[in-house]
């Protein structure tokens, strides 16, 4: 059997381990320390626009903590995304809050501004009450429509979240994903486009909030000699051997951009000439997306019947992965009762959609095998 291809996989640019050690060196094997602080200056420089950042165990616990410092709390609601990983909505639930899910637009496959704005004005004219926070995705890494849902932002005066969990060194605009929200998420995850074995950031627009995120972040402890809280905390400081990882990785970032935009180039190029296929798309100049997955749409009206499921197992038979892409949220038994303005954008993205092998660590070789049964399982 030929070698297996994954869909994403960490890649090591070879400085991780250098750091690694130096934390053991130092006897630094704890959630704080020089690595927590290098990484953390590393990523404040890459996103820049004086935002603030604070490395976390998770992305998740990044949202979470957002969504706490936003005031949600029992019995609110919060605007998310309905197409995207679970993680955007679970941490609503965390604080006793309900998601309400908005369904995308066909072009960036993230939040329709226009569906936004008519659930604000719905949740406020069924519950008297405006949602808490806005969660947009910029999903697989494509920016999400940010001038459109900044702007209704502003006008209802709802702060945004947004989730670049999978976004890192994507654009909008000319600024950075997780520069246009009060909050930002990034997720360091093993799949992501630079990982800390696991691991998320936090984004935050002033100090005070950073120094919030460090409080909760480290079971809000009051400032005592002895253990005194005033308020519940959490325990979701990054650890300095996983931010030891992140520092080696923040040195090859550009390279992995560069590397899965060059991927999402080849498949294009490749494949882009068989009816029925179509890419996830930039749909003007101001898109800049990492490509974080290359993701495509099988229409089986155009293919003869053939179906992305048929696809996804054709490539498994040859030992590749692929993946459907993320069951909307609004679809999700868990979310059944919770309230959903939507078209049938994602669920028919989802019926038709596919990520196909993207890591960065991947050889020519490697694309040329995905491409060669791609191909043939359309002839
Ligand atoms: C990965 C991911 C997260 C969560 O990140 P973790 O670090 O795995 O907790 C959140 N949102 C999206 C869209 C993701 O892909």
């Amino acid at each position: 059997m030929n070698k297996k291809i994954w869909l994403s996989l960490a890649h090591m640019g070879g400085r991780e381990q250098e750091y690694i050690k130096e934390a053991f060196d130092t006897n630094w094997v704890v959630p704080l320390g020089p690595n927590v602080n290098a990484f953390e200056e590393s990523l404040i420089n890459y996103i820049g626009e004086d935002k603030k950042v604070v490395a976390l165990s998770a992305g998740t616990a990044a949202i979470h903590l957002a969504l706490l410092q936003l005031g949600v709390g029992l019995g609110d609601e919060v605007i998310c995304q309905s197409f995207t990983f679970s993680a955007s909505a679970n941490p609503i639930t965390y604080l006793g809050a309900k998601p309400v899910f908005v369904d995308s637009e066909a072009d960036t496959w993230n939040m329709d501004p226009v569906f936004l704005e008519e659930a604000i004005l719905d949740r406020v004219k069924q519950t008297g009450n405006k949602p808490k926070a806005i969660i947009p995705v910029h999903l697989y890494g494509m920016p999400a429509k940010m001038n459109e849902i900044m702007k209704i932002s502003v006008r209802y005066e709802i702060p945004v979240l947004e989730d670049a969990a999978e976004a890192l060194g994507s654009e909008y605009n000319g600024h950075k994903c997780g520069t246009f929200g009060e909050f930002a998420c990034l997720s360091f995850n093993g799949n992501k486009i630079i990982t800390t074995s696991g691991g998320g950031a936090l984004v935050c627009s002033t100090e005070q909030e950073a120094h919030k995120t460090v409080f909760y972040a480290t079971q809000a402890r009051d400032n005592a000699p002895h253990y005194q809280h005033s308020e519940i905390g959490y325990n979701y400081r990054l650890s300095n051997i996983c931010a030891g990882i992140g520092r080696g990785q923040m040195l090859v970032l550009q390279d992995h951009v560069d590397k899965r935009r060059e991927i999402n180039s080849f498949y294009r190029n490749e494949l882009s000439s068989i009816d029925g296929i179509s890419f996830q798309t930039e749909p003007t100049d101001l898109f800049h997306s990492n490509y974080w997955l290359t993701s495509i749409l099988i229409d089986p009206n155009k293919t003869g019947g053939k179906t992305a499921d048929e696809l996804r197992l054709a490539l498994d038979a040859a030992n590749i992965e692929s993946r459907p892409l993320w069951k909307p949220m609004h679809l999700q038994p868990v979310f059944a009762n919770c309230p959903s303005y939507v078209n049938g954008t994602s669920e028919k993205l989802f019926n038709m959609g596919l990520c196909i092998p993207s890591s960065s660590i991947l050889s020519e070789e490697d694309l040329k095998r995905v491409v060669d049964v791609i191909k043939s399982f359309f002839n």
